[in-house]
């Protein structure tokens, strides 16, 4: 491919019949990038692939490669741009062959035969899709993700420098999805122009150069993975909590759902809850609390702890201190100005050894009504003791003057409910 065809809309509205679904768009694709089309579910997404590709009517100005779409014969659009739906009836009893070499159709005159070539380039596409041992199969019988590689097969052999996909994964499975994923974005590099719709963020931040957000038929963002899918934009486009990090895998915006705030936790919203954990302890009670909308902090984390970067990730309030080293005065001030100012402080109980036990201590100079203590099914106190028995004793007297402690995340919220009755303590239990 030469990579000579781009993309440029401008102000484009198309819908069906009098509603315009897709409104006011206006963008450009050069030649060479894979760009990917994100937004919510009827957002529009096919609807202005369709009109990318001429399947539906638009106004505005559409141009390929400089050329106004409309002034294309059906054939020089067919040389120029390939167009993959996200599924398509199979009225007929076709061969996977014979459907892709219907696109070569477009490229020879009306009554000339296929050449050689053209076989060529059929079996060339059946094999870079994965489908070339189907290629004698009545379409009829593919699976859903067989017959979708056939379709990008088919696209693939019209040999277009423009190439637009609806939701080209959404039947795939795993290894099948970067094997299609890996070869689109092949291509672009080699020039070709890539527009994709993608339903998996994840994997569009992890493919494409560059992302389109839709919502209401509406551009909303327009930039590279990381620059769009922010949280916040996530939050105002899809209505989701997520966070989003830096995977170290491949150093793409990788982003996380965040449970959905819980209707029975709402009332605990306001609450600020101060988790002490350690060596890993916290990691999955942090993204739970988080999760159900609570204000959670960290307490002091060592860099190299997978609790501190659950909280980065989290971007939840903590104190990072170096690894191997005592914990300095100024961190367990800090800390116990965060202990004074929770509502309540949870204690995910994990190792305690000469270097962190001022942070119990330091706990143990508080309340003990307004600490709970999250003890794993199966452990006692002993088993985190590495202090010749004070952090273990210090733990029983935390429990022997009342704070609470429970074995299950969901007994930490019934705990921090503030129509938490402490007579119905089936929950809690004395840990000797
Ligand atoms: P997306 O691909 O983002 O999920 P679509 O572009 O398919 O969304 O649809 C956008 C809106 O257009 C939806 O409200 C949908 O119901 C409507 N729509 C889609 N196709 C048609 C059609 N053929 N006739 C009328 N409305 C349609
Ligand atoms: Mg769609």
């Amino acid at each position: 491919m030469t990579g000579q065809y781009s993309i440029n809309a401008e102000d484009l509205h198309a819908g069906y019949g009098t509603q315009d679904i897709v409104k006011s768009i206006s963008c450009s694709f050069a030649p060479g990038t894979f760009i990917g089309i994100i937004g919510p579910n009827g957002s529009g997404k096919t609807t202005l692939l369709k009109a990318f590709s001429r399947v539906i009517p638009a106004s505005g100005i559409l141009e390929l490669d400089g050329k106004a779409v409309s002034d294309f014969t059906p054939a020089e659009l067919g040389m120029a741009l390939g167009f993959v739906p996200q599924d398509e009836g199979r009225p007929f009893s076709y061969t996977v062959l014979q459907v892709v070499l219907m696109a070569r159709y477009a490229r020879t005159s009306r009554f000339a035969a296929l050449t050689p070539d053209d076989y060529a380039r059929c079996h060339r596409a059946l094999d870079e899709t994965g489908v070339a041992h189907l290629a004698d199969r009545s379409i009829r019988t593919l699976s859903g993700g067989e017959w979708q590689r056939v379709l990008i097969a088919r696209a693939l052999a019209q040999d277009t420098n423009v190439l637009l996909l609806d939701e080209p994964t959404s039947h795939l499975d795993l290894a099948h999805q970067s094997d299609i994923l890996t070869l689109l974005r092949d291509l672009a590099a080699s020039g070709a122009t890539i527009i994709g719709v993608f339903h998996d963020l994840n994997l569009a931040a992890l493919y494409c150069d560059r992302l389109i957000m839709i919502k209401n038929g509406q551009m909303v963002a327009d930039g590279t993975p990381d620059t769009v899918l922010t949280p916040e934009k996530i939050r105002e486009v899809y209505s989701a909590e997520v966070v989003t990090s830096c995977h170290p895998a491949t150093g793409r915006t990788f982003l996380m759902p965040v449970k959905a705030i819980n209707g029975n936790v709402l009332p605990l919203k306001s609450l600020n809850v101060q988790v002490i954990s350690g060596g890993g302890s916290g990691s999955g009670l942090l993204h739970f609390l988080t999760g159900r909308g609570l204000s959670v902090s960290a307490g002091i984390l060592a860099t190299t702890d997978t609790d501190y970067i659950t909280a980065k990730v989290l971007e939840l309030a903590c104190i990072p201190v170096l690894p191997f080293s005592r914990i300095p005065v100024y961190a367990l001030e800090k800390l116990k100005a965060m202990l004074a100012q929770a509502d309540r402080v949870v204690l995910s109980v994990h190792p305690i050894g000469a270097g962190n036990l001022p942070v119990l201590l330091a706990l143990c100079d508080m309340d003990p009504a307004r600490i709970i203590i999250h003890l794993p099914e199966g452990r006692e106190f002993a088993s985190y003791d590495f202090t010749k028995g004070t952090a273990a004793a210090a733990c029983q007297g935390l429990c022997a003057a009342g704070a609470p402690c429970t074995s299950t995340y969901d007994g930490i919220l019934r705990l921090l409910s503030p129509n938490f009755n402490g007579d119905e303590n089936h929950e809690t239990r004395n840990t000797n």
